[in-house]
């Protein structure tokens, strides 16, 4: 199946339910996130920020670019300026540089809090208490150049359901609390990024409103 097909079939999964596609593109060149883009996507993630700047000049501006990998703080200069979303905010430190270099720029860059909810130790992000310690610090409240969107999480790479889908609930449940509790004032609070290839159907049925999938449109990275 072509690019388009592959985008087009995950879209009609996807049709009706709350949930919108981000076009992992890693790896793969520029032509081929071209074909995705005439395929009608719009949402693309990356996970190096080197390769996502080297990419972002040759696709249309409409193209929301969200940053999926793991961040150093000394590489959002690299993306500031056109940095959609950033899904692996995974400190304070970071939140800072992002809204130093976003306030540079005079543009605001999204954040989403990226939590741990894998059983595997290797899986990066936050506990809730960390997540809330970020929360509550001055120096938080007063950022005006980074908006916090939503959660974002990876789910343990198995084939037992019942696994995943207690983290995706996991996340969601962190998601309801945090909103409920630091956003309820706040509209653009509303994202749970959650579902790769092998799990997105079931991502969505748990409330995911971001799915993360790159092998099922452009086969496998090799
Ligand atoms: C690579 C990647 C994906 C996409 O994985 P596929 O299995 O190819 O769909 C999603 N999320 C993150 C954080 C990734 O690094």
């Amino acid at each position: 199946m072509s690019i388009a097909e592959n985008i087009a079939a995950i879209e009609q999964t996807l049709h009706g339910t709350a949930a919108r596609l981000v076009v992992v593109t890693k790896t793969h060149p520029v032509e081929r996130l071209r074909e995705a883009y005439a395929a009608g996507a719009r949402l693309f993630g990356e996970n190096r920020v080197q390769e996502m700047a080297a990419k972002q000049p040759e696709l249309p501006a409409d193209v929301e670019w969200h940053q999926i990998g793991q961040l150093q703080t000394n590489k959002v200069k690299y993306l500031a300026a056109f940095v959609h979303t950033v899904q692996s905010v995974d400190s304070l430190r970071l939140l800072l540089e992002l809204d130093k270099h976003a306030a540079r720029h005079q543009r605001v860059i999204n954040g989403l809090l990226q939590f741990h909810i894998a059983q595997e130790e290797t899986k990066t992000g936050l506990s809730l208490p960390e997540a809330e310690a970020i929360l509550q610090a001055p120096e938080y409240q007063n950022m005006r150049h980074v908006r916090l969107t939503g959660v974002m999480g990876i789910a343990t790479n198995s084939p037992d359901e019942a696994v995943v889908r207690g983290e995706f609930q996991q996340l969601k449940q962190h998601f309801d609390y945090l909103k409920e509790r630091y956003f309820a004032a706040s509209e653009a609070f509303r994202e749970i990024s959650m579902g790769m290839s092998a799990d997105y159907p079931l991502a969505v049925a748990e409330g995911s409103t971001l799915v993360r999938v790159g092998s099922a449109i452009f086969g496998s990275r090799g």
